[in-house]
């Protein structure tokens, strides 16, 4: 391959052609496509206009700070997320039609947070974890929450989730926290470690042990509207994301009105959580948007970068790492793409019958009757799961190679791809570990069965990348399953 065509790489194609493809399954017409481009296209031109890769790396230095129990960020990082939130209300798009919202979800949620993601992964985290919680609110949906869902399209609100403990990471079901109905409130208490915004953002969702009578009786998910009775202990000193407060969050005799339990009592963790995938596919999203940078930045590292006499992309062990990533960055999109849109359709109560599986094609809702829930919601699992380990595993590869291409330079902090690498390692670890997203895949084995013609995304991996041979030694037994 030549370097003409790393040149003509055109690193927004694939996306064009994906949004174009799965949107009109979904009921979207061409002006709800539209609005989806000026929407990505507005929070693009704020990020240019504010400069926000460069102070990303300010930010990188500077970083959070716990302040007379107030979670402190630099000035100008809040001011972008308003700009886009409140200024731009970016969450209306995400309510339902009734709220006078366009009904976008997952299948828009991913590249329109990807342009966050692309200057700065931490801001994307900030922006993105509220439509997690919109998403709770809206399938689990009462008029209660009509109030909420209206404040965050006004941009009045940012979201948190406080699921993590100490003792509890991979298995959330053994929190320690606890929720109990006192009269019409549940008072909340407990610890939460691992916060993202925590501390910062006023709306959360919060798991914990549902107590009835002095005994545990399932988990539930709450949803806590302000910072009464919330303190954030510490936020953690990490190796990236500097920029993404990670608090330790300690709930107090938090009250909130009964209505705020999403869905049933003791059900939290069974049918909230397992449902609760949006911010998997948003993680995959990062990890697509670090994997654009590191290829846009180590190419033009490639080209003027000299030595012995000769730029560095001339050596062909250097552009064969360039062209790895080319070919991968697309197969990271279509992953991330079927994730959204499976996940969409699933949330619709639709069997996704086109989804690379032979059957019927087109938006029409089908009795869900004739695919039992278990398969869908595994359908929809085993996407979501594929996307999430195979974008997070593979931008970790593609990190290395970038730094590797930066020589000396990748390992100074003030280098974008330095930055990146450290900022990506945690793709493969929240949001699910590679090693939960794995089991989930062999789970789902079943539900993919009972599709009748069913088909992987790729079935035979003959032109896999060097990357994909790397993740299938680690993870074996995926490559029969994604
Ligand atoms: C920057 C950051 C932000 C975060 N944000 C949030 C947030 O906003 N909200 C929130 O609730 N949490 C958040 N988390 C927590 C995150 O989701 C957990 O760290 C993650 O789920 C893993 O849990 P753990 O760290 O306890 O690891 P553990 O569960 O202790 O796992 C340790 C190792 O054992 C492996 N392992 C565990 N169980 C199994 C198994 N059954 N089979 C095979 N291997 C296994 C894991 O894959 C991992 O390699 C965040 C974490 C970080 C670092």
């Amino acid at each position: 391959m030549s370097i003409e065509e790393l040149e003509n790489f055109n690193i927004d194609a694939k996306m064009k052609e994906l949004v174009n493809h799965y949107a009109p399954k979904l009921g979207f017409d061409q002006d709800a496509i539209d609005v989806f481009f000026d929407v990505r296209s507005t929070i693009d031109t704020i990020l240019e206009k504010r400069d926000a890769r460069t102070k990303a790396r300010e930010w990188d230095h500077v970083g959070v700070k716990v302040e007379n129990g107030k979670v402190i960020l630099p000035k100008d990082f809040e001011e972008i997320v308003f700009e886009i939130v409140k200024d731009n209300q970016l969450y209306s798009f995400f309510l339902p039609e009734d709220l006078g919202g366009m009904g976008f979800g997952n299948l828009f949620q991913g590249p329109i947070t990807e342009t966050l993601a692309r200057h700065d992964i931490s801001l994307q985290i900030m922006v993105m974890i509220s439509l997690s919680v919109i998403e709770a609110l809206v399938q689990y949906y009462k008029p209660h929450f009509d109030q909420t869902l209206m404040e965050f399209a006004e941009g009045k609100r940012l979201g948190y989730v406080a699921f993590s403990e100490p003792g509890a990471g991979s298995n959330l079901e053994a929190v320690k926290s606890t929720s109990e109905l006192v009269g019409d409130e549940y008072v909340l208490n407990g610890t939460k470690v691992w916060i993202s915004n925590g501390g910062y953002a006023n709306t959360g969702l919060f798991l914990a042990q549902n107590i009835v009578n002095g005994k545990q009786e399932g988990t539930n998910v709450l949803l806590v509207t302000d910072l009464d009775g919330i303190t954030p202990l510490r936020v953690e000193e990490k190796s990236g994301l500097h920029v993404s407060p990670t608090a330790q969050l300690q709930f107090e005799n938090v009250t909130v009105p009964k209505e705020n339990l999403i869905a049933e009592p003791g059900n939290g963790y069974r049918k909230v959580l397992e449902r609760l995938m949006g911010m998997r596919v948003g993680v995959s999203f990062q990890g697509i948007a670090a994997a654009k940078r590191l290829f846009q930045e180590a190419f033009s590292y490639a080209k003027t970068r000299e030595q012995f006499k000769r730029p560095i992309i001339e050596f062909p062990i250097i552009k064969q790492k360039l062209v790895e990533m080319m070919r991968t960055i697309p197969r990271m999109e279509e992953y991330g793409f079927l994730a959204g849109y499976t996940l969409d359709r699933y949330n619709k109560g639709w069997i996704p019958t086109d989804v690379n599986a032979g059957g019927k094609e087109g938006p029409e809702k089908q009795a869900a009757s004739m695919v039992p829930g278990a398969v869908r919601g595994g359908l929809a699992h085993h996407y979501v799961s594929s996307a999430k380990l195979y974008t997070s595993e593979v931008v970790n590869q593609i990190a290395y190679d970038a730094t590797q291409i930066f020589g000396g330079n990748g390992f100074v902090a003030e280098y974008e791809v330095n930055k990146i690498m450290r900022d990506v390692r945690v793709l493969a670890i929240y949001e699910g570990t590679s090693e939960i997203h794995d089991q989930i895949l062999q789970r789902t084995k079943q539900a993919t069965a009972m599709i009748p013609n069913f088909k992987r995304l790729y079935s035979t991996f003959d032109g896999s990348t060097v990357y994909e041979r790397i993740m299938f030694e680690r993870f074996p037994d995926v490559k029969e399953l994604i």
